[in-house]
């Protein structure tokens, strides 16, 4: 026998799991029911409504996947993409480039257009490569959780659109914490994960698809490689016909419908001007102490601030002190930014005055000030 496990108090300050509200905890906490029970299959179509609300779409295709956001990921090239097809993937951080890593297992001919960590891409270059490849997809994150970029999707779709392709976004850390306009930017389809601004524990992934991406869905010429993430399946289980296909996570799915709950109680535009006012904060504070953004100027996520490691503080040790004396963790640079930035997030639940008073504090004390 083991001893019980010790759990530290924590904020959590970093790029993805943000702090859990109390109250998706204690909704995670009822009973297990069946995976085919009625009362549970009512909760599933107040989650897909849910995520319909929050995705701002109104596409049917519309569900958690069992699993964390790269999940999501694999969802859509493993359905959307057919051995063979062109893939053009936008990579100017970790998870573009991990996009291409599994578009090429899916079978994509890749095509990668890259820009320097930290910047965007102006989307006359994204058009201009599809001009070229005449790609199948297209595949662009949103909000680079790696480099605090935050790429500008609004006027992306209707190009992507009018060249016969499909437009994928990694949405994982910008939804419920900045606008994610699904129909009106004409996104064919998106995926998240729950633990970053939607503030729920991880294990699953929200994913949308339009009904152009349907449309290309029931015209595959060969069987989703993945059994797992095959959508032609898994739409029977969250649809009418309730067939089973694998045993869903009955209580991780307690705890998306609250924290959905929570986040449509506040409302997504007050949610998205919370997020803006405490990044804001939180940057007019590290100005004062000298600390420095990595990310293109006007281009910063409010969620994700990605700063050089403040000279004086060695990175591991200060991190490490930030964690043993305020409880608070913040990330390490990731890639390129290895040992170079650190990336403090504020997501959902964790995007407070509070955190951010205590940050700075902190950082003014570790820096002698
Ligand atoms: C966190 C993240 C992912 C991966 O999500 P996991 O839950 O870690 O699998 C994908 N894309 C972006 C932009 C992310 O921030």
């Amino acid at each position: 026998m083991s001893d019980t496990f010790h759990l530290p108090q924590r904020i959590l300050m970093g790029p993805g799991p943000s702090d859990v509200p109390p109250r998706v905890l204690a909704a995670m906490a009822q009973p297990t029911i069946g995976h085919l029970d009625p009362a549970f299959m009512l909760l599933m179509n107040g989650i897909c409504d849910q995520l319909r609300a929050v995705f701002c779409t109104s596409n049917q295709l519309t569900l958690p996947m069992s699993g964390t956001g790269s999940a999501g990921m694999e969802t859509l090239f493993a359905n959307l993409v057919e051995p063979g097809d062109k893939a053009l993937i936008c990579v100017n951080g970790v998870f573009g480039a991990r996009m291409a890593d599994v578009a090429e297992r899916c079978g994509a001919e890749v095509h990668r257009i890259e820009t320097p960590w930290g910047r965007i891409f102006p989307q006359e270059e994204i058009v201009a490569a599809i001009d070229r490849v005449r790609p199948a997809v297209v595949a662009i994150v949103h909000a680079e959780t790696s480099t605090g970029a935050h790429q500008p999707i609004d006027g992306l779709g209707a190009a992507v659109r009018e060249r016969g392709a499909l437009l994928l976004v990694d949405c994982v850390t910008s939804l419920g914490g900045a606008p994610v306009e699904v129909d009106a930017w004409q996104i064919d389809a998106a995926y998240s994960g729950t633990q970053k601004c939607l503030s729920c524990p991880p294990g699953l992934s929200p994913v949308t698809l339009s009904p152009r991406a349907v449309e290309r869905l029931e015209r595959r010429k060969t069987k989703v490689q993945s059994w797992y993430l095959d959508l032609a399946m898994i739409r029977k289980y969250w649809g009418a016909e309730r067939v089973y296909h694998h045993t869903a996570p009955i209580n991780m799915l307690y705890g998306l419908h609250e924290a959905l709950r929570a986040v449509l109680e506040e409302g997504l535009t007050a949610r998205w001007k919370r997020h803006r006012a405490m990044h804001n904060l939180l940057r007019a504070g590290l100005a004062e102490l000298g600390i420095r953004y990595v990310s293109q100027e006007g281009h910063h996520l409010p969620m994700l601030n990605a700063v050089a490691i403040p000279k004086g503080l060695e990175d591991a040790t200060a991190r490490r002190r930030l964690l043993d004396d305020y409880g608070i963790e913040i990330g390490a640079g990731l890639g390129d930014f290895k040992g170079n930035a650190w990336r403090i997030g504020l997501m959902g639940h964790s995007a407070t005055r509070r955190n951010v008073t205590l940050l700075l504090s902190a950082l003014k004390e570790m820096l002698g000030r």
